[in-house]
């Protein structure tokens, strides 16, 4: 296993895998577990453990990333090796983003920590819970006090390209570009928050009203990509932006949908969710190679996120979600070339 002694120097991008454990209904099926995460955890085999024709999904794949984390690991532990990093870095008035990717089931919400509906998820904290808890540890550190600041949250959820307010409502709101490429969305509600605990209250409506309405055409959480901010601002008189931490649980990345599905609001929504995903995999790789042109145009969540594309001070973590089960294969063998590209 893991541990902290490991942690390498920090990168501007680091891109990790989790598998999640065997859930009942695969266990039943006696579904053949096609993932492996072998060493230090730094690799990831993708092998059958019994002989079965593979051949036309992979043939013994490997992929390295810079973190594997089998099914035994904890939030606790993934959270250390990815989102703690950047909590130092908002203080040191850094913009940090943290993405949750995965097909739907693979884990995204359990290891964000956005679903509060089950009881499962109040014993497990989530990299949210986890976050916040370290923003305000830091907050109260004397090496920060002079710094005057106090946290914010807002949190928004992404359908169909556009912005709903999950702290309002879920108030449709609008997106503005001005002429300095400035991105603002207008309206988004930023609540002041003096403690850990107010953040996980927040999270907590805030992810009440996404699964809200699931059953209608609207926003089905897994269809949506929602992203909680927890924004630092000195105590002056402008509320001076300080540093800013995005984590986002995004839509599920599974295709196929759209294969069986005559519904043309489902493809719809698929075909934003492609596009959405590959525009941000386009400003990841931009941002790893430090180019200039970040291509954040290209989808409402690459644009609400232009900040922590953009300067000296941003670094992005993914960690991509999989499945064991043989059933997902095709799936997560889509994650991991997707994930793959930028390791
Ligand atoms: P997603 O958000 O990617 O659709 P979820 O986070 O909702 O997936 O996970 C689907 C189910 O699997 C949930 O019941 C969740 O509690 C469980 N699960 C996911 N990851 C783990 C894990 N690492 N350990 C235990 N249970 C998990
Ligand atoms: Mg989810």
């Amino acid at each position: 296993p893991l541990s902290v002694t490991n942690v390498i120097e920090p990168h501007r991008i680091c891109v990790c895998i989790r598998k999640r454990p065997m859930n009942k209904q695969e266990l039943n099926r006696r579904e053949i577990d096609v993932v492996s995460v072998p060493g230090r955890g730094a690799l990831l085999v993708h092998e059958p453990k019994q002989k079965v024709d593979l051949t036309k999904y992979l043939d013994n794949q490997i992929f390295q990333f810079d973190y594997s984390f089998d099914e035994t690991s904890t939030n606790d532990l993934v959270y250390r090796f990815t989102a703690k990093p950047l909590v130092q870095s908002i203080f040191e008035g850094g913009m940090a983003t943290c993405f949750a990717y995965g097909q739907t089931g693979s884990g995204k919400t359990h290891t964000m920590g956005g679903d509060f509906s089950g009881k499962q998820q109040n014993c497990s904290k989530g990299i949210y819970a986890l976050a916040a808890q370290d923003v305000f540890a830091h907050l109260g550190q004397r090496r920060y006090a002079n710094l005057n600041l106090s946290a914010y949250v807002s949190f928004f959820e992404i359908y169909n390209g556009k912005v709903y307010d999950l702290l309002n409502k879920k108030t449709m709101l609008r997106v503005l570009q001005d002429e300095h490429q400035q991105v603002q969305v207008v309206d988004l509600k930023e609540v002041y928050v003096p403690s850990a605990d107010e953040v996980i209250k927040m999270i907590q409506l805030g992810s009440a009203s996404r699964t809200f309405g699931q059953t209608s055409a609207n926003a089905n959480s897994s269809r949506s990509h929602a992203i909680l901010q927890i924004i630092l601002r000195r105590n002056d008189r402008a509320s001076t932006l300080h540093g800013k931490f995005s984590l986002v649980d995004l839509a599920g990345n599974e295709r196929g949908i759209d294969v069986n599905s005559n519904d043309r609001a489902t493809l719809v929504e698929t075909a934003e969710i492609n596009r959405s995903l590959l525009a941000l995999k386009e400003c990841i790789r931009s941002l790893g190679m430090n180019s200039d042109h970040i291509p954040f145009r290209m989808s409402t969540l690459t644009k609400v996120l232009r900040d922590s594309f953009i300067g000296e001070n941003s670094r992005t973590c993914m960690i991509a979600m999989v499945s064991p089960g043989m059933a997902s294969c095709e799936c997560t063998m889509n994650t991991l070339r997707y994930a793959d590209r930028y390791a």
